[in-house]
């Protein structure tokens, strides 16, 4: 690995506030701890930053929309952006990319792929350079190449009614995963009950309030009709998963409860499309009978997610969850899913960075990390591997309103290095259904966790 290179003296394009409230060049805090962390690659540390605090898109790297060259933001769940849409400016009527790849640069990166979270005013902007190519520039210095997603074929052809692809099945993770969100609101719904970090409800509002196509409960031939057009067109066989997945249903939704609900979809793909792709469902923790029909209906991963460790926090962030289910009860059912699907398929999901979201986050980096690496310990030590997605502040959220800066950078280099050794110590390793593991292998895009477990023997580096 290089020595870092010496920071440049040109001005700041923009800064943060420090913890002192001094202001500070975000290229020293991220070569601070690239320095502090040797064993934490470098694209880690620069993804994470990506992630927790967006990017900034010159209007000449933004996408055509469905009729261009690049792949489109999909909004496939949640918006991951720093602003609502009205506030994006070019960015709402040409959307970003999905995805881009950094390679290269004086960090001297290997390849890296990075969801798409806009923010007009982060320190990290993508544009061309003189020479014309894409770079992504920090503090006004380029850092990295950067690659877009070429359109795929698939999203080219469109289903019968006239919808699109992207918008059915849309495909992340550089075309590993095909995500289908087919419930596009949560019946966890209001102040009293909303996740305090979730957009899902409001997401749902601004793309319907901005004319744009957001089906609400996407009909299981329509789903099968995109699939089918993957399926033809992915001829490269880039896709290996679809992950089933939308609100929480404490009631029923057409006549059905949540594991009849999401899992019929899973029975059609898998009657029409046999062992095509891993199927996997991201739900609530449900009763181990209701578990066991998720897995009669074809799904092999299931993520019951755990949001967050602490109790206090649970109890404060999730209170649809904590009145419906209750913290307990729901660990206890991620437990007793092992019985169903086996602890390796079962992977439950925290949202990271949240446990340090104010008023009411823990105040240090330790107390974070302590705190979430019991939550880690408490279920690998029964064989359950959770994992992570990097927290994404959004401005219509209670949390993100209050914290739109996010979460340190430390924090979640420190998560990186804590997840890691977790593993380590229950003889754990990378969960299924991720793709590659390692840096510059790795195709998870919404947290850098695979970049920076060890590669498995055998896999090679792009
Ligand atoms: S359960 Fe919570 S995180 Fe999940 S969709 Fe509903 S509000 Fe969002």
């Amino acid at each position: 690995m290089p020595p870092l290179p010496s920071t440049p003296s040109t001005p700041a394009a923009s800064s943060a506030p420090s913890a002192t409230g001094a202001p500070e060049r975000r290229t020293e805090l991220v070569e601070d701890l690239m320095e502090r962390f040797p064993h934490i690659p470098r694209e880690a540390v620069l993804k994470e930053d990506l992630l927790r605090g967006g990017i900034a898109f010159d209007d000449s790297a933004l996408s055509g929309n469905e009729d261009g060259d690049v792949k489109p933001k999909s909004y496939f769940i949640f918006s991951f952006d720093h602003r609502t849409l009205p506030e994006l400016g070019e960015a709402a009527l040409r959307r970003p990319p999905e995805e881009i790849v950094l390679t290269g640069g004086p960090y001297e990166l290997r390849r890296t792929v990075v969801s798409v979270r806009v923010n007009p005013d982060a320190p990290y902007r993508v544009q061309a350079g003189e020479d014309g190519s894409l770079g992504l520039y920090l503090d006004g210095r380029r850092i990295a190449d950067v690659g877009l997603p070429p359109m795929p074929d698939y999203y080219r052809h469109t289903l019968a009614n006239g919808k699109s692809v992207m918008e059915v099945a849309p495909t992340i993770q550089w075309g590993y995963l095909i995500y289908l969100t087919v419930f596009r609101v949560c019946q966890y719904f209001g102040a009293k009950e909303e996740c305090q970090y979730c957009d899902i409800n409001h997401n749902w509002r601004q793309h319907k309030a901005a004319g744009r196509p957001y089906t609400g409960v996407k009909p299981v031939e329509e789903v099968l009709e995109a699939l089918e057009i993957i399926s033809q067109h992915d001829t490269l066989g880039a896709s290996r998963a679809y992950t089933l997945t939308g609100g929480s249903i404490t009631s029923q939704v057409q006549g059905k409860d949540e594991a009849d609900f999401y899992g019929q979809y899973a029975k059609a793909i898998e009657e029409r499309f046999p062992g095509r792709w891993t199927g996997k469902v991201v739900a609530q923790a449900l009763p181990k009978e209701d578990v066991q029909r998720f897995h009669d209906y074809g799904i092999r991963i299931y993520h019951p997610n755990f949001e967050v460790w602490d109790k206090r926090l649970f109890e404060l962030y999730c209170p649809g969850k904590e009145r419906y289910v209750g913290r307990e009860e729901w660990h206890r059912r991620i437990l007793d899913s092992a019985e169903v699907f086996g602890a390796r398929n079962v992977i439950p999901n925290f949202v990271a960075g949240v446990e340090m979201a104010e008023p009411f986050g823990f105040g240090t980096v330790d107390e974070a990390i302590a705190s979430t690496t019991e939550g880690l310990d408490f279920f690998m030590s029964h064989g359950i591997t959770p994992r992570f997605t990097t927290w994404c502040p959004e401005p219509t959220t209670p949390l993100g309103k209050s914290n739109p800066l996010g979460a340190p950078l430390e924090y979640h280099i420190r998560l990186l290095d804590a997840y890691r050794a977790a593993m380590q110590r229950h003889g754990l390793s990378s969960p299924p259904g991720y793709g590659p593991a390692g840096a510059g292998r790795a195709v998870f895009s919404v947290s850098s966790f695979m970049d920076t477990l060890p590669p498995e023997e055998g896999s090679p580096v792009s």
